[in-house]
């Protein structure tokens, strides 16, 4: 029934819109949207990690983390960058260790991992292994994110041979817990940047850093790319 005027369509009407005494009705004498239903291969996961299928009231939710996924984290006005590239340790003052966090939750949930690389959000510590975060700055937000803490427990995999359980060796060495990229920031040489940066930092070269196991894929073609033949895994 139409609201204004009573007008009941009878049973068997074609479906229209009813066209009231409007001078103009821009619906006027319109033909009817035809539906169809159609078998689309599309999953119910999104690359950032949350359903595609929103629970009731959530869209926004997902919204929001996928455009944080996809640009990365916003810088607070408050932190004084003075570089690109920001070195936060266990011991930094809480604002970057809170972004640390905030970054870390973005490959958490893209890889569906039950624990954030960064928890530090108490008092400053020293932790054992000089565990630390290095964030990337670009056109205001965080686009790279590694994690690292120095260990002296490795062994070699020779990627040629495709064999992960190469010599034991005992060097202290600058290991790679994670690195996380923004999406529209990937494969553009960002993360290969982020493990020279670790390895410059360590004075070490880019083929004696240490990848944490297991290795995702992601991470494996980044250690291929930057070291062919073998790296060093942890
Ligand atoms: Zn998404």
């Amino acid at each position: 029934m139409d609201r204004w005027s009573g007008h009941v369509d009878a049973d068997d009407a074609p479906l229209r819109p009813w066209v009231g005494g409007r001078g103009q009705n821009l619906s006027f004498g319109a033909v009817a949207v035809r539906f169809s239903a159609v078998e689309v291969p599309v999953g119910s996961d999104c690359r950032c990690g949350m359903r595609l299928e929103a629970d009731w009231g959530h869209a926004e939710t997902h919204a929001v983390h996928h455009a944080v996924w996809s640009f990365g984290v916003q810088v607070p006005r408050n932190l004084e960058w003075l570089d690109d590239l920001a070195v936060v340790t266990t011991q930094s003052s809480i604002g970057w260790r809170r972004l640390v966090y905030k970054a870390a939750r973005l490959p958490q949930k893209e890889n569906h991992y039950d624990f954030r690389s960064w928890t530090h959000l108490g008092e400053p510590e020293k932790t054992e292994g000089d565990l630390r975060a290095y964030l990337l700055k670009a056109n205001g937000y965080v686009i790279g994110y590694l994690v690292a803490h120095d260990a002296d427990y490795h062994r070699s995999w020779d990627l040629v041979d495709d064999s992960p359980d190469g010599d034991a060796d005992e060097r202290l060495r600058p290991r790679i817990d994670l690195v996380w990229v923004a999406d529209v920031y990937r494969r553009q040489g960002v993360g290969a940047a982020l493990v020279q940066k670790l390895a410059d930092d360590f004075g070490c070269r880019v083929g004696d850093v240490s990848w944490s196991t297991p290795i995702s894929d992601a991470g494996l073609n980044l250690a291929r790319q930057l070291s062919p033949d073998g790296i060093w895994i942890s």
